[in-house]
């Protein structure tokens, strides 16, 4: 049995006061059914895991850099976020696949290195609209999938979101089936190289524009375990109506 997941990404959003969301949702949920989760800025990581330090809400970085220390400016390594009370860092996001040209073999490499520090890794993979109307989404999943998951991953250590890119932050969300299709195709992935234990383990997110008023339709979808969610992660009250649907 997979136990849900949300998952909360703030993206570049989130100051001091922010933690005060974090508070509402630790105090709306002392012992969830499913397993929550935020991935605040770096800035913040640190005092919102000491906030949540005695909530079964878990905190997370949104990306690592492959390297384990060194001269890497700007940069923040697996273990500063394990230090700062990670346990989970999204890596591979579209917006980081786009603005710094990741390629799948270096998400695969910041992937090891996340495991190998002890962090579940949620890696995110997704088609452009593009890519979609060409007929090609299930091409770009399968290698993005093969590409940036490194062997050795498990249930615990290895979280995959698909995040459609053209569903990111626009309303827009593909239809139940075309959801149930992309999930169904991972999972056979995953089962077909990991085996049927690991790969039915594993858990699979969808993201893109999932609020409270589309969460429980999603989540009716086989094979969907969970969400990961931009903007409406940010408020507590909204965060929760998508936790209540999970539960
Ligand atoms: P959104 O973002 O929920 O704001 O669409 C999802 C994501 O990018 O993880």
């Amino acid at each position: 049995m997979r136990r849900k997941l949300a998952a909360g990404n703030w993206k570049m959003n989130g100051t001091t006061i922010s933690l005060t969301e974090a508070e509402n949702l630790a105090k709306a949920y002392t012992s969830p059914s499913v397993d929550l989760l935020i991935c605040p800025p770096s800035t913040l990581l640190s005092r919102l895991s000491e906030t949540l330090g005695n909530s079964p809400i878990a905190t997370g970085g949104q990306d690592c850099h492959a390297a384990t220390s060194g001269a890497h400016t700007g940069d923040v390594s697996a273990e500063m976020l394990k230090d700062s009370g990670a346990t989970y860092v999204i890596l591979g996001h579209s917006e980081r696949r786009d603005t710094y040209d990741e390629e799948s073999e270096e998400v695969r490499a910041k992937a090891g290195t996340a495991m190998e520090n002890g962090l579940t890794a949620v890696v995110c993979l997704g088609e452009s609209l593009a890519q979609r109307e060409a007929n090609n989404t299930l091409d770009i999943i399968g290698g993005q999938l093969a590409g940036s998951v490194p062997d050795g991953a498990t249930g615990e250590n290895l979280v995959i979101a698909y995040e459609p890119v053209w569903a990111i932050g626009t309303g827009l969300v593909p239809t139940l089936e075309q959801i149930a299709e992309v999930h169904g195709f991972i999972r056979e992935r995953l089962i077909r190289r990991f085996g049927e234990e690991t790969g039915n383990a594993i858990r699979i997110l969808y993201g893109g524009s999932v609020k409270a008023a589309n969460a429980t339709e999603i989540f009716s979808v086989a094979d969907v375990d969970g969400a990961l969610v931009g903007g409406a992660s940010l408020k507590a009250s909204d965060f929760s109506g998508i936790i209540d649907a999970l539960e």
